[in-house]
C-alpha cells in the first residue's frame, strides 16, 4: 500500500459489520437503516432505467438534479446558488469530501479537524498530503473548546473541516460556535469544508449551514448527500455547493475520480429532493421514536448517555462495566453480548482520547432496537 495510506487500517465500519455477520451480533454500529428507502423514490429510479438513462450523466450532474439541489438548498439555508456552476453531483458524500479536499488542498496545507472526525477526512487529507490539525470536542457537551482553536488557526490554515450535525456525538455546532469559526476563516483566509449528511435529522434545534454566515458562501464548500435522509445509504449520491472558483477545483478532482454519477438514481434523487415538508417532518418522527427507544434503553443498562442532538447516533461512556478502553468493550459486547457498537478511538489523532466512548446507532426498526438493549440488559 501506498505510504500515505500506510497507517489506515480496514475501516472499523467494515470491521464491525463483518463482525456482526460472523457472530450474529445486533448491528448497531455502522450507521446505515435495516429499513427501506420511500417507494415514491425507488420506483423513480425504476422507472428511469426503464426510461433508458443508463449512460453517462453528464461529469458535474444531470441539469434537473443540479436544480433540484439548488432549490433544496435555498429552502433550507436561504442561499440562492448557480446549479450550473455551484452545485457538482458526486457518489456520495464521501467523494464530494474527497473531491473537495484533492481539488483544492495542496501538499503541506494545513487543515484542522474536530476530533473526534468521520474516518475519511483524515484519509482523504492524508491522500492529498496536508498537513493535519486537530482540535478535540470533549464530552459532556462536545462544545468548541474557544482558546484552543484560537491557537491552532494561523496564516498557514488552508481549511477547516466542519460536520455539523456531528458523527459520532450527534453534536450541532451552535450559531457562537459557526461565528467563531467564520471569523477564524476570514481573519486567516481559510476555506470551510462543511459534511452537512445528517442535516434532516436535527432533533432539537435548527441546523446551520456556515455558508449561510455573513462573507463564508464564498469560501465554503457545503456537502451533502441523500443516504441519510431518504434511507438509501447504498444508492452513493451527494453533492458539493460552492462558489464557481472553488467548484472548479472540485470538479477537477471528481472528473478524474469518478466522472461522473449514476444516471438513474440521480433521476429518482431530484424526485426525492422535491418531497414535501411532510416526507422530512415524518422521518425526524419515526427517528425520534428510535432515538428515545435507544436512549432510555441505554441508561437502563447503566451507560452514562451524553446528550446527542442531531444525527442517529448516540455516544455513551462505557466504564461503568469496567473494561480497560473502547476496542476492548466492543470486543466483550460482539462476543459475548451480541451487540455491535463503534469504538470512538479511531476518530482521534490521539487515541487515548476516544478510549472511554462508543457510539451507538438507532438507524434500525424499533424491534431490533429492543433486542439489543435486552441482550445488553441481560448480559452486561
Ligand atoms: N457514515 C456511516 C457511519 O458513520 C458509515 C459509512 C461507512 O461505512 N463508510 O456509520
Amino acid at each position: 500500500v501506498a505510504k500515505r495510506l500506510e497507517k489506515f487500517k480496514t475501516t472499523i465500519f467494515t470491521q464491525m459489520s463483518s463482525l456482526a455477520i460472523k457472530h450474529g451480533a445486533i448491528n448497531l454500529g455502522q450507521g446505515f437503516p435495516n429499513f427501506d428507502g420511500p417507494d415514491f423514490v425507488k420506483e423513480a429510479a425504476i422507472q428511469a432505467i426503464r426510461d433508458g438513462n443508463n449512460q453517462y450523466a453528464r461529469g458535474y450532474g444531470i441539469p434537473t438534479f443540479n436544480s433540484a439541489i439548488a432549490e433544496r438548498f435555498k429552502k433550507d439555508s436561504g442561499l440562492v446558488v448557480d446549479p450550473e456552476t455551484e452545485v457538482t453531483v458526486t457518489s456520495g458524500c464521501t467523494e464530494a469530501i474527497a473531491a473537495t479536499i484533492l481539488g483544492l488542498i495542496n501538499p503541506g496545507d494545513e487543515v484542522i479537524l474536530f476530533a473526534p472526525f468521520y474516518d475519511s477526512y483524515e484519509a482523504t487529507l492524508s491522500m492529498a498530503g496536508a498537513n493535519v490539525k486537530s482540535v478535540t470536542l470533549c464530552p459532556p457537551d462536545f462544545s468548541v473548546p474557544v482558546d484552543e482553536l484560537k491557537s491552532v488557526f494561523s496564516k498557514k490554515t488552508r481549511a477547516i473541516m466542519i460536520n455539523t450535525p456531528h458523527n459520532p456525538t450527534g453534536k450541532m455546532f451552535t450559531r457562537e460556535e459557526l461565528e467563531l469559526i467564520a471569523t477564524l476563516c476570514i481573519e486567516n483566509d481559510a476555506l470551510a469544508f462543511t459534511d452537512e449528511v445528517y442535516d434532516k435529522l436535527a432533533f432539537e434545534v435548527d441546523h446551520i449551514s456556515i455558508a449561510s454566515l455573513p462573507g463564508m458562501y464564498d469560501r465554503t464548500v457545503t456537502m451533502n448527500s441523500l443516504g441519510k435522509t431518504f434511507s438509501l445509504t447504498g444508492w452513493k449520491i451527494g453533492w458539493a455547493i460552492a462558489p464557481a472558483h472553488l467548484t472548479w477545483g472540485v470538479r477537477q478532482a471528481h472528473a478524474f475520480l469518478t466522472f461522473a454519477t449514476s444516471t438513474p438514481m440521480q433521476w429518482a434523487a431530484s424526485v426525492a429532493l422535491r418531497a414535501p415538508d411532510t416526507y422530512y417532518e415524518e422521518l425526524k418522527k419515526d427517528y425520534l421514536a428510535k432515538k428515545l427507544i435507544l436512549v432510555d434503553g441505554l441508561k437502563s443498562v447503566g451507560f452514562f448517555v451524553y446528550p446527542s442532538s442531531g444525527t442517529y447516533f448516540v455516544v455513551v461512556d462505557h466504564t461503568p462495566f469496567g473494561f480497560e478502553n473502547d476496542i476492548e468493550f466492543c470486543e466483550y459486547l460482539i462476543q459475548e453480548v451480541g451487540v455491535v457498537a463503534i469504538p470512538t478511538s479511531v476518530f482521534y489523532l490521539n487515541p487515548e482520547e476516544g478510549k472511554n466512548l462508543v457510539r451507538f446507532t438507532f438507524s434500525k426498526d424499533e424491534a431490533t432496537l429492543r433486542a439489543a438493549v435486552e441482550r445488553m440488559k441481560l448480559k452486561l
